[in-house]
C-alpha cells in the first residue's frame, strides 16, 4: 500500500489556513452537506467538495492538483451556501489553483486566450487596427439600418460619459449583440463611447487564480477609462467580468476606480426609469424564465434589476426554483466553458439545469451573461429542451420603441 506523506508546509495548508475566519478549511466539520449541492453530484467524475477540503488541510497537495478535481470545480458556490461553516468553495479552489505545480493542468485554450489578451487587449487576439475597421463598418451599417446618418458607434470620445466594455463575442461571431446595445445607447440620448486600447469584459486571471494577471486585465479596462473622462463604465452582459470589475477590482488594483461600474440590464433599467427610453413587453407575449448566473447573482449580488428589466420585455418572469442565492449553476463556469474540450463535462454538470427548464414548461430562457447563454444553448441542443436562448440587454432592445 502506498505511503502518503503529509508535510504541515505545504503551499495548500500554509496558504489555505491564512484565508479568514469563515473560509478556513480547518473550520471544515466534515459533514458532506457541500459535496450533495455540488452540480457535480449525479453526474460521473467531478470535483467532491468534502475531499476537496480534506486533501488541502492536510497537505496533500501533489493528490488534489493530480486529481483534476480543481479544473473540474464550476468555482460556483453553490455548495457553500450549504455548509454550516460557510466555507467559501471558490476561494478554496483558486487557492489551490494558484498553486506553483498546478499551472501546467491550465487548459491550452485558457493559455492561449491569456496571451492574447495581454498582448492586444482581447481574448481572441483582436487588434487596435481591426477594432478600429470592425467599428467603422458597423457604424455605416448601423446608420443605414436606423435611416440615421448621425448614428454611429462611437470609439474613443473622451469625455463620454458612459463607456460600453463589450463580450469579445460581440466583436467576432455576434456582431448583431453590439448593434443591439447601440441600439439601445442611441434611443437613450446618452453620450457614450467603446474604447479601442480595451475591448473585452473577461478576465481569465480570475479563472486560472492568478492575482498578478488579473490585476494587469483590470488595469487594461480601468486605466484608459479613466483617461476618457468617463462617469460609468457599462459592463456588457458577463458573469465573470461583472465579479471582477464591480466586487473585486478594489483589492485587485488596490485603490476605487474612479468611475461607476454597472451591468447593461441596470444601465437600460435606468434608462426606462428615467423614461429617456420606452419598452413595449407586447413584443414578447411570453413567459420567459429567468437564469441567476453564479457569478453575478450568488456572487455578486444582483438579483433583482435583470429581473425587473426582463419583466418590462415580456407578458411574465417564470423562476427557475431553487432560484436566487440558491440557484443552480449552468454547468459552464469556472473556466469550463472556455475549454473546447469540456463539452462532455459540461453536460454533465448542465444536467440539473436541464430538469429546472424542463419542469418550468417554458420556451423562453434569458440569461444577463452571454455564457451561461452560450452554455444553456448547448444543454437546450443536447437535452433536446427545444428553449430559445436569450440575453436580457438582447431581449430588452428587441422590445425597444424608437421614434
Ligand atoms: S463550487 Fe460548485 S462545482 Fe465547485 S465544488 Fe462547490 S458546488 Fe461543486
Ligand atoms: S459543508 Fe462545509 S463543513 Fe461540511 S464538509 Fe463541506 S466544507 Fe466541510
Amino acid at each position: 500500500m502506498e505511503t502518503i506523506e503529509i508535510s504541515d508546509s505545504s503551499f495548500l495548508i500554509q496558504s489555505l489556513n491564512n484565508l479568514d475566519k469563515g473560509d478556513n478549511t480547518f473550520e471544515c466539520m466534515s459533514c458532506g452537506a457541500c459535496t450533495s449541492s455540488c452540480s457535480w453530484f449525479e453526474g460521473e467524475g467531478g470535483p467532491v467538495p468534502r475531499q476537496i477540503i480534506k486533501m488541502a488541510r492536510m497537505g496533500l497537495d501533489e493528490q488534489l492538483i493530480k486529481s483534476g478535481m480543481l479544473w473540474d470545480c464550476l468555482l460556483c458556490n453553490r455548495c457553500t451556501q450549504n455548509c454550516p461553516m460557510g466555507i467559501t468553495m471558490s476561494k478554496v479552489v483558486r487557492k489551490a489553483r494558484s498553486h506553483p505545480d498546478a499551472g501546467n493542468l491550465i487548459s491550452e485554450d485558457i493559455q492561449k486566450g491569456i496571451k492574447s489578451r495581454l498582448s492586444t487587449g482581447d481574448v481572441n487576439g483582436l487588434t487596435k487596427e481591426e477594432f478600429v475597421e470592425t467599428i467603422e463598418w458597423m457604424s455605416e451599417e448601423f446608420a443605414d439600418e436606423l435611416c440615421d446618418p448621425k448614428a454611429k458607434i462611437p470609439y474613443d470620445q473622451e469625455g463620454a460619459k458612459f463607456l460600453y466594455l463589450p463580450n469579445p463575442r460581440e466583436l467576432g461571431i455576434n456582431l448583431m449583440h453590439l448593434t443591439a446595445m447601440a441600439k439601445i445607447f442611441y434611443a437613450s440620448h446618452e453620450s457614450w463611447t467603446m474604447s479601442s486600447k480595451h475591448t473585452d469584459v473577461t478576465n481569465w486571471g480570475y479563472f486560472v487564480s492568478d492575482d498578478a494577471i488579473a490585476k494587469e486585465m483590470a488595469l487594461m479596462v480601468i486605466e484608459p477609462a479613466e483617461k476618457l473622462g468617463i462617469q460609468t463604465l457599462v459592463l456588457s452582459e458577463c458573469g465573470h467580468g461583472y465579479h471582477v470589475l464591480k466586487v473585486m477590482a478594489e483589492q485587485l488594483i488596490g485603490r476605487k476606480p474612479t468611475f461607476e461600474v454597472i451591468s447593461m440590464p441596470e444601465f437600460i433599467l435606468r434608462c426606462v426609469e428615467n423614461k429617456t427610453i420606452t419598452l413595449n413587453k407586447d413584443l414578447h407575449p411570453y413567459p420567459i424564465a429567468y437564469h441567476d448566473p453564479c457569478n453575478l447573482g450568488r456572487k455578486s449580488g444582483l438579483f433583482d434589476a435583470p429581473r425587473q428589466l426582463l419583466a418590462l420585455c415580456c407578458k411574465e418572469v417564470v423562476e427557475l426554483l431553487p432560484n436566487r442565492e440558491n440557484a443552480i449553476c449552468c454547468g459552464g463556469g469556472g473556466g469550463m466553458l472556455q475549454d473546447s474540450k469540456s463539452f462532455n463535462k459540461r453536460m454533465i454538470t448542465g444536467k440539473a439545469k436541464a430538469d429546472q427548464i424542463i419542469k418550468s414548461g417554458v420556451d423562453c430562457v434569458a440569461a444577463p451573461c452571454l455564457s451561461c447563454n452560450r452554455q444553456l444553448g448547448d444543454i437546450s441542443k443536447h437535452y433536446k429542451l427545444g428553449v430559445k436562448v436569450d440575453t436580457i440587454a438582447a431581449l430588452a432592445s428587441k422590445s425597444l420603441v424608437i421614434g
